[in-house]
C-alpha cells in the first residue's frame, strides 16, 4: 500500500447537512492480548466520530510502530495490516479533521522521536484555541513541523522538543500549556498516558480490561472490547499506565464544561457522558419537545438515528402514534466514488427513502437533531410532500445553532448557519414545513441532569467557556496558512518509516 493508496474521501452529500464529529481514541495497555486488535475495535464502535482517516500505533517495550491511512476503519486495516503491529499497548484513532487539512500527513497517531530515541505517539480528539501561540512556541524552541499542519502535531512536537527530558515532565509542561478541547492518548515504548483538558469539553473514559486497562472516547467503546467502565478521566487529569500500574496527576483544575452537543447527536446512543445515558437524555429530549411545541397530527416520525429516540419520546409524551418513516441507507455517508451532477442531485434519496405507505394522507410530525444550513430539511420537506404527507411539522431536539464551534466540532461558519441570521419562523419559510418548534436550551439541560454550569452551550448561545483568539488566529487551515511550502524533516521521515505500509 502507498501512502494514501491513492484514495479521495469526498462527501456524498453535497450539502454536508449535519454537524461534523471531531474524531475517537483509544488506548489499551494489556500484555498477552491482541492489543492492535482490541484497539482497531474500539476504534470500529467510534466510527460515528470520525470518518476521514484511522490509524493505530503499538509498541512492545522497545520500538513503536504506525500504520494510518486516508478512510475508514475498515478500509485501512484489514488482518494483513494488523497482524504486524505487535506490543503489549496501542493506540488509535479516527479522525475528522478541525485544524488542518485531511491529508495522509495529518492522520493520526502522530509519532515523533525524542534526542534520547524514545518514540512518542499520540492520538488527539478535540481543537486546540491557542494553536497559533504554540506554534510560536516549536518556533522559539527550533522544531520544525515539516508537511504536518494539525494542532496534534505542534503536541507531539513540544512534547518531544527538549533534549533529555522524560516523558512525563515532558507532559507536565506541555499540557498546562494547551487551550481548547483535548482528550489525548498517547505513549513512549513502556508507558500508555491519557490527559483530558480542565474543561473535560469532550468525554474520555477508563476501563479495567482482564489483563489491563483501557481508555476511549465514549463508554460504547469499552463495553465493544469487554472493557468494564472505571471512571472518566477527570478535566486536567493526566493518568499514566504500565507496569506498576495506574498513576494519576492533576495538571489543571477542573472546570467541567462539557459539550452539550454529545447529549443530542454526536455520541452513541450506548453511551453515558457523565453518569446519563445518551439513548435516555434523547427520549427525555422528546418528551420535553412535545410538551413545549405540541401539535395535532397522525404519525411521530424520527430522522434516523439520533433523531428517532425523540420521536420516540415525543410520542409517548404527546400520545401521537410513533412509526418509522423513512428506510436509511446506513453504508451511504462516505464514499470513494465521486459523485456525478446527476447524482449528486439524487441528494437526500441515496440516504433516505420515505416509506409512502406509511406516509401518505397523514398529518406527520417529523423529529431531527439539528438544522445547520437547511437544506437537508428543506430536501426533506419535499420528499416527504411528494409521498403524499398532508401536513409536516419539525421538531428539533436541540435549540437553534447559531454559532460555530471551535471546540472540535464542524458546523460550518456562523454565515452558513441558517439561524444565524433567520428567526424561527424564517427558517420554518425556507425549509417548507408547516410549523417548526425547537426544544429550548433550558428543557435540553434538563434532559441531560447535569448543571447548567457544568455545560459548554456556546454553539446555541455564543457564552464560549474557553477564551478564543482573535479570528485571525483560528481556523481549520490555520497552519497551513503560516506554513506554505512545507519541507520534509527527520520526524516526517519517521513517520513513513514507522508506518508499515
Ligand atoms: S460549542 Fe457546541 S458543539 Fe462545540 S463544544 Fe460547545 S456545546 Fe459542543
Amino acid at each position: 500500500m502507498t501512502r494514501g493508496d491513492g484514495q479521495l474521501t469526498t462527501e456524498l452529500d453535497p450539502d454536508q447537512p449535519g454537524p461534523r464529529d471531531a474524531c475517537g481514541v483509544v488506548g489499551v495497555w494489556a500484555p498477552g492480548e491482541e492489543v492492535s486488535k482490541l484497539t482497531y475495535f474500539g476504534l470500529y464502535a467510534l466510527q460515528h466520530r470520525g470518518q476521514e482517516a484511522a490509524g493505530i500505533a503499538v509498541s512492545d517495550g522497545s520500538r513503536t510502530v504506525v500504520y494510518k491511512d486516508l478512510g475508514l476503519v475498515a478500509q485501512v486495516f484489514d488482518e494483513s495490516t494488523l497482524a504486524p503491529l505487535q506490543g503489549h499497548m496501542a493506540i488509535g484513532h479516527a479522525r475528522y479533521s478541525t485544524t488542518g487539512a485531511s491529508t495522509w500527513d495529518n492522520a493520526q497517531p502522530t509519532i515523533r522521536s525524542t534526542t534520547t530515541g524514545t518514540a512518542i505517539a499520540l492520538a488527539h480528539n478535540g481543537n486546540l484555541v491557542n494553536t497559533a501561540d504554540l506554534l510560536e512556541e516549536v518556533d522559539r524552541l527550533g522544531v520544525e513541523m515539516g508537511e504536518n499542519t494539525s494542532d496534534t502535531h505542534l503536541i507531539t512536537a513540544l512534547l518531544t522538543a527538549r533534549p533529555d527530558e522524560s516523558v512525563t515532565a515532558a507532559a507536565e509542561r506541555v499540557l498546562p500549556q494547551l487551550r481548547g478541547a483535548f482528550c489525548l492518548v498517547f505513549t513512549d515504548e513502556n508507558t500508555l498516558y491519557a490527559a483530558r483538558d480542565p474543561q473535560g469539553v469532550h468525554p474520555l473514559v477508563l476501563g479495567r480490561l482482564a489483563s489491563g486497562w483501557a481508555v476511549a472516547s465514549e463508554t460504547a467503546a469499552l463495553d465493544t472490547i469487554g472493557a468494564q467502565f472505571v471512571r472518566e478521566v477527570e478535566p486536567g487529569e493526566m493518568v499514566a499506565i504500565d507496569e506498576y500500574g495506574l498513576r494519576s496527576t492533576r495538571f489543571a483544575n477542573p472546570e467541567p464544561k462539557n459539550c452539550l452537543f454529545e447529549y443530542v447527536y454526536l455520541a452513541r446512543p450506548d453511551s453515558n457522558l457523565a453518569g446519563r445515558n445518551v439513548y435516555a437524555t434523547r427520549v427525555e429530549v422528546g418528551r420535553v419537545l412535545a410538551d413545549e411545541h405540541p401539535v395535532e397530527a397522525d404519525l411521530v416520525i424520527g430522522v434516523p438515528e439520533s433523531g428517532i429516540p425523540a420521536a420516540i419520546g415525543y410520542a409517548e409524551a404527546s400520545g401521537t402514534p410513533y412509526g418509522q418513516g423513512f428506510t436509511k441507507n446506513s453504508y451511504v455517508g462516505r464514499t470513494f466514488i465521486q459523485p456525478s451532477q446527476s447524482l449528486r442531485q439524487l441528494g437526500i434519496r441515496l440516504k433516505l427513502n420515505p416509506l409512502v405507505d406509511q406516509i401518505r394522507g397523514k398529518r406527520l410530525v417529523i423529529v431531527d437533531d439539528t438544522i445547520v444550513r437547511g437544506n437537508t430539511q428543506r430536501a426533506l420537506v419535499r420528499m416527504l410532500r411528494e409521498a403524499g404527507a398532508v401536513e409536516v411539522h419539525i421538531r428539533i431536539s436541540a435549540p437553534p445553532v447559531k454559532w460555530p464551534c471551535f471546540y472540535g466540532i464542524d458546523f460550518a461558519t456562523r454565515a452558513e448557519l441558517i439561524a444565524g441570521s433567520l428567526d424561527v419562523d424564517g427558517i420554518r419559510a425556507q425549509i417548507g414545513a408547516d410549523s417548526l418548534g425547537y426544544v429550548s436550551q433550558q428543557g435540553l439541560v434538563r434532559a441531560t441532569e447535569q448543571p447548567a454550569s457544568r455545560l459548554c452551550m456556546a454553539c446555541f448561545d455564543g457564552r464560549y467557556p474557553i477564551e478564543l483568539p482573535a479570528a485571525d488566529l483560528i481556523g481549520k487551515h490555520l497552519l497551513e496558512s503560516q506554513s506554505p511550502t512545507p519541507q520534509p524533516t527527520e520526524a516526517s521521515t519517521q513517520v513513513r518509516e514507522g508506518t508499515t505500509a
